[in-house]
C-alpha cells in the first residue's frame, strides 16, 4: 500500500508497495528524491524492515533517502538489496554505495533501459512466490509433500512440507520452522539450502531421506511475510513468543498440536531460522543460541562442530558462534516460567535431542558476505552435518 502517494504532476514514474512482502511509507521530495520511512503497522519497538517497487524509471537516476526509525538504521551494512527481477535474485547495492547519518541512509540509482520494475530492500525479500519457484523444480518429487498446516488468521492456507521416504517411517525426525519474525528472510534461503541439502543426489541426501523424516513450516507468520510486516515486536506480542500456554496464532497451535503427534516420540532435532538486529559488530555474525534445557547444550557443541569440520560453504562455521545460555540475548532462565520462543518450547519436548535459534546476520558474518547463495551453502552444511550428527546419536 502507498501511504503517502507520489504526486503524478511531479512523477511519470511510480514507487509502490502494492505487492506480496511490500512495506514502506513513501514520500517525494523534489522530481527525484524518495523518502522511505519503514511502515511499523503494530510492531511496538523501532524495526527496520522496508520492501519497495519503482516501475517506469527507465532512464532515470533517483536519490533515495531512508529513513532512521526511533534512532535505528533502516539500512543495511552492505546497502540495499536490489532485483532487476521482479524479486527472484538480489544482489546488494554495496557497502560503498550508500552513505548515512544520524537521521537516514541515502543511495542513488541510475536505471537502465530495461529497467521497468526495480526492487529495493533492506535485505533480500523472500515471500511465498520464491518458495512455489523452489518447490517446482522439484514437482513430483515422491519424497516431499505439500500439506497445509492451517489457515492463518487472514484464512490463507499455510504450507506445511513433509519430507519423508514413502516406502518406510524413518527412525530420526527433524523439524524446521523459519519466518515466526515474518521480516527476518535470509533464514528463508538457509531453509532452501537445508532441502537443497536432503533432496540431493550425493550420498548425504540419500542417507537424509532414507533415516529421517522432514517437518517444514517455511512461514511461520504467514499473513506477516505475504502482507510484508515487521513481525518482530507485534502487539501483543509476536509469534516467536507464541509457544507458552498463551497461543493466539493458528500457526503456532497447529505446530504445537501437529509436531509433536507426527514426531511420535522418534529422535527429534529443530531448528528455527532467524535473522538478528539489522548491524553493528554484535549482529554481524552467525549465532546458534544455546536451550534452556541443558541436556541439550553438548549436542549443539557436537552439532556445530560438525558444520565446522565437514561445511564448505562460503560462511564459516565455528564453535565460539554458540550462543550460551545466560548470555548476550539468551538469557531467559527456568523462574521466567515455560519458553515462549520456538526453540524454547521444542526444547522441552521429550524427545528432543536438539533445539536451536539460528540467527544469521543479514549481510555479514564476520567479512564473509550473506547472500541468498551462502544463505544457501550454509543450509546444505547444515544438511550434511546432521548426517553424522544422527548417526552417531543413540539408536531409537
Ligand atoms: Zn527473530
Amino acid at each position: 500500500m502507498i501511504l503517502l502517494p507520489l504526486s503524478s504532476a511531479l512523477a511519470d514514474y511510480s514507487v509502490t508497495t502494492d505487492f506480496p512482502g511490500g512495506n514502506a511509507m513513501i514520500e517525494q521530495s523534489g522530481e527525484d528524491t524518495i523518502r522511505i520511512t519503514p511502515d511499523l503497522r503494530d510492531t511496538t519497538t523501532a524495526w527496520f524492515y522496508w520492501y519497495v517497487a519503482v516501475k517506469g524509471a527507465e532512464g532515470k537516476t533517483l536519490h533515495f533517502e531512508v529513513q532512521r526509525v526511533a534512532g535505528e538504521s533502516s539500512m543495511g551494512a552492505r546497502g540495499p538489496g536490489v532485483s532487476v527481477d521482479g524479486g527472484k535474485t538480489w544482489k546488494w547495492l554495496g557497502s560503498d554505495a550508500f552513505k548515512e547519518d544520524d537521521k537516514k541512509a541515502e543511495f542513488s540509482y541510475t536505471f537502465g533501459p530495461q529497467d521497468k520494475d526495480v526492487r529495493f530492500s533492506v535485505g533480500m525479500p523472500y515471500v511465498p512466490e520464491n518458495l512455489t519457484q523452489f518447490l517446482s523444480a522439484h514437482k513430483g518429487n515422491p519424497f516431499l509433500q505439500q500439506k497445509v498446516l492451517t489457515k492463518s488468521s487472514k484464512g490463507r492456507d499455510v504450507p506445511l512440507l513433509i519430507f519423508s521416504n514413502p516406502a518406510r517411517k524413518a527412525p530420526y525426525t527433524v523439524a524446521i520452522t523459519a519466518r515466526n519474525h515474518a521480516c527476518e528472510m535470509m533464514g528463508s534461503y538457509v531453509l532452501e539450502g537445508i532441502m537443497e541439502g536432503l533432496l540431493a543426489e550425493d550420498a548425504q541426501g540419500k542417507w537424509l531421506r532414507d533415516n529421517v523424516d522432514f517437518f517444514i513450516v517455511p512461514f511461520a507468520d504467514y499473513d506477516g511475510v505475504a502482507d510484508g510486516d515487521q513481525g518482530k515486536n507485534r502487539a501483543p506480542h509476536d509469534h516467536n513468543r507464541d509457544y507458552g500456554d498463551e497461543t493466539i496464532y493458528p500457526e503456532i497451535a497447529a505446530i504445537k498440536a501437529q509436531l509433536p503427534a507426527w514426531s511420535a516420540g522418534r529422535p527429534l532435532v529443530f531448528f528455527d531460522l532467524h535473522d538478528p538486529a539489522l548491524k553493528g559488530e554484535y549482529f554481524e555474525t552467525l549465532f546458534f543460541l544455546e536451550n534452556l534445557n541443558e541436556s541439550l547444550n553438548a549436542p549443539l557443541e557436537r552439532f556445530v562442530s560438525l558444520v565446522e569440520r565437514d561445511g564448505q560453504g562460503l560462511i564459516r562455521v565455528s564453535p565460539n558462534m554458540i550462543m550460551k545460555h545466560g548470555t548476550g540475548y539468551n538469557k531467559k532462565t527456568s523462574e521466567d516460567g515455560p519458553p515462549l520462543h520456538a526453540s524454547g518450547w521444542a526444547g522441552q519436548l521429550p524427545n528432543a535431542i536438539l533445539s536451536t535459534t539460528v540467527e544469521l546476520a543479514y549481510a555479514n558474518v564476520s567479512g564473509y558476505e550473506v547472500t541468498a547463495e551462502s544463505a544457501r551453502e550454509l543450509g546444505r552444511d547444515m544438511a550434511w552435518a546432521l548426517v553424522p550428527f544422527l548417526q552417531e546419536s543413540k539408536k531409537p
